[in-house]
């Protein structure tokens, strides 16, 4: 990519925010220098080959040492994928077979890993095309090991702007005081759920503009721009915010060993979403009135589906977690932004609109049923909620009770202990919302997220359609009155787990739809009790008032 010599004028670069954060620090541009450029004297083949394979041992050294020291599956998986890449002799036979007709090591490994790389990004499996930045990673970290490549230090206080930044790089830096900026990106890849578990600012898809290579820059994700040479006014005014911002996320953390409650006295429960297990090891269940959405995803990104056991594991840990508080677990919800290898449907030519969530598990029914065992005997340890996703019609919810009810079948002839389980389902397509009175559920979680897009028919991942997405707060809120006021009559629990439920702004007009249980991801979890604490709670609402 080429780059001008930057002016010395505040530029401007907007893009969609995958973790939220305001970070003031030095731009650190992480380019790919190309090792075929950097010829090291050609060694004999044989000689060739023992450099390579040592490099190849030292980046597997280092990949064990960073495994080893990770409490977090997710993560661990995406190293162990490239340990098992590395350690494949079909990996590196290619650079072998190179080196054996007299290219030196560091071009041999170039040219292969490009060749792989190359066969990934065009595959039409989105497994294989999901794997292409996991090459790019272990094909550098060779290169770096051949002497053919040097790794740009990253420092605290660090605005680093690339292309797409390896989860293994993330994994092994110090983010405080960091953001990241990446040109393309989404903020549904691996890298940008790790920066939102642990707090690292993260805006994606800037494009590729020109850009200053140094100075300073701002990450400002309440505005999703990066601001680089920043006058004197806009420092004066990020500067306000965050010292704001610090301040609120102080007063905000005296909310969050106490129930929520509204100025007025109604008391609203905060559940927590959560994406993987281990994002419980840091918290506290006592900040929550429980798990309001677990979103089961993480479960089917490996190499085998996961079997009733695993599952079972897993959800028990959940279960064992929250002492006694509920725990309402969604079903598989692939396909849309989260395609699932062997599952979701190849080139369909819009997957929001597709075959995802309960339309995928309805056609994949052993599946499905593996799915429900391991939660009706995770619900024999403790209260279980299960949630289907994506309903559309009341036929679909009718279906996910017949399975259900096979899957207790199946447990009871193989004498295996189950407990009770509550049926809910997701109000995110406006067609349920619309009819939610024709819909038989045990309980309501509104998904703002996808009722928003396709309510306003603007995809949820298209930065330049966010301003239209909020440009019009009534619809959501006629949608959320709707499904309360049913499930208030219907005496039955109305919540929302969509990221709406911890927007501060939006809190207000939540409560006054008749919400009285949110669902947020744990770094809402204060910001949100303190929102609810400071208003003034107009209208009584469904469910879980007291
Ligand atoms: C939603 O759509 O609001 C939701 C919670 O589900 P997800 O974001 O996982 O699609
Ligand atoms: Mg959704």
């Amino acid at each position: 990519m080429a780059h001008r010599k930057p002016a010395n004028r505040e530029l401007r670069l907007t893009g969609t925010v995958a973790s939220g954060g305001l970070v003031a620090g030095q731009v650190v541009c992480l380019d790919r220098p190309d090792g075929t450029q950097q010829p090291a004297p050609v060694q004999t083949p044989a000689q060739e080959k023992t450099v390579l394979d040592r490099a190849v041992s030292a980046a597997v050294s280092d990949l064990r040492a960073l495994v080893a020291g990770l409490d977090d599956e997710e993560a661990a998986g995406i190293v162990e994928f490239q340990i098992a890449m590395l350690e494949d002799e079909t990996v590196v036979e290619p650079a072998h077979g190179a080196i054996r007709t007299g290219t030196a090591a560091a071009p041999a490994w170039a040219v292969a890993m490009a060749g792989l790389i190359d066969d990934y990004e065009t595959a039409s499996d989105d497994y294989f095309r999901a794997r292409t930045a996991d090459l790019a990673d272990i094909r550098d970290r060779v290169m770096r090991h051949l002497g053919a490549m040097r790794e740009t230090p990253i420092r605290p206080g660090s605005v680093v702007i690339c292309d797409n930044l390896a989860p293994t790089r993330f994994l092994e830096t110090d983010w405080s005081g960091s953001g990241i900026v990446l040109y393309a990106g989404s903020a549904c890849a691996h890298v940008a759920m790790l920066a939102r578990s642990r707090g690292t600012a993260m805006l994606v898809g800037v494009g590729h503009g020109d850009h200053p290579r140094g100075g300073v820059a701002l990450i400002d994700t309440e505005n999703r721009c990066v601001i680089f040479n920043p006058g004197a006014t806009t420092v004066n005014d990020f500067e306000r915010r965050r010292a704001a911002g610090l301040a609120r996320a102080q007063a905000d953390r005296r909310f969050l060993d106490r129930p929520a409650k509204t100025a007025d006295g109604t008391r609203v429960e905060v559940h927590l979403n959560i994406s993987q297990p281990e994002e419980l090891d840091s918290l506290d269940p006592a900040h929550c009135d429980g798990i309001g959405l677990v979103r089961t995803e993480f479960l089917f990104r490996g190499e085998r589906l996961p079997d009733e056991e695993t599952q079972l594991a897993c959800y028990a840990r959940m279960v064992k977690w929250a002492g006694g508080r509920p725990v309402t677990i969604r079903t598989l919800d692939a396909g849309g932004d989260k395609p699932v290898a062997g599952l979701t449907l190849e080139g369909e030519s819009n997957p929001f609109l597709g075959v995802r969530g309960f339309r995928l598990s309805r056609r994949h029914e052993k599946i499905f049923k593996t799915q429900l065992r391991a939660l009706l005997r995770a619900a024999a340890l403790g209260p279980v909620g299960i949630m289907i996703p994506m309903i559309t019609v009341p036929q679909e919810m009718d279906a996910a009770r017949r399975l259900l009810n096979e899957a207790r079948g199946e447990l009871a002839v193989r004498g295996v202990s189950y407990g009770n389980t509550a049926l809910g389902m997701m109000v995110e397509v406006p067609a349920a919302a619309l009819c939610i009175d024709r819909f038989t559920a045990d309980f309501y979680s509104i998904g703002s997220n996808d009722l928003a897009q396709y309510v306003m028919a603007c995809g949820r991942d298209n930065p330049h359609l966010d301003e239209l997405m909020e440009g019009h707060p009534g619809v959501l809120r006629e949608l959320v009155e709707r499904v309360c006021a049913h499930a208030g009559a219907s005496g039955r629990q109305a919540s929302i787990c969509g990221d709406m439920a911890g927007d501060r702004q939006a809190i207000p007009m939540l409560l006054e739809a008749g919400l009285r249980c949110l669902s947020v991801p744990p770094a809402a979890l204060a910001p949100t009790k303190a929102a609810i604490a400071r208003h003034g709670g107009r209208k009584s609402g469904a469910g879980a008032d007291d």
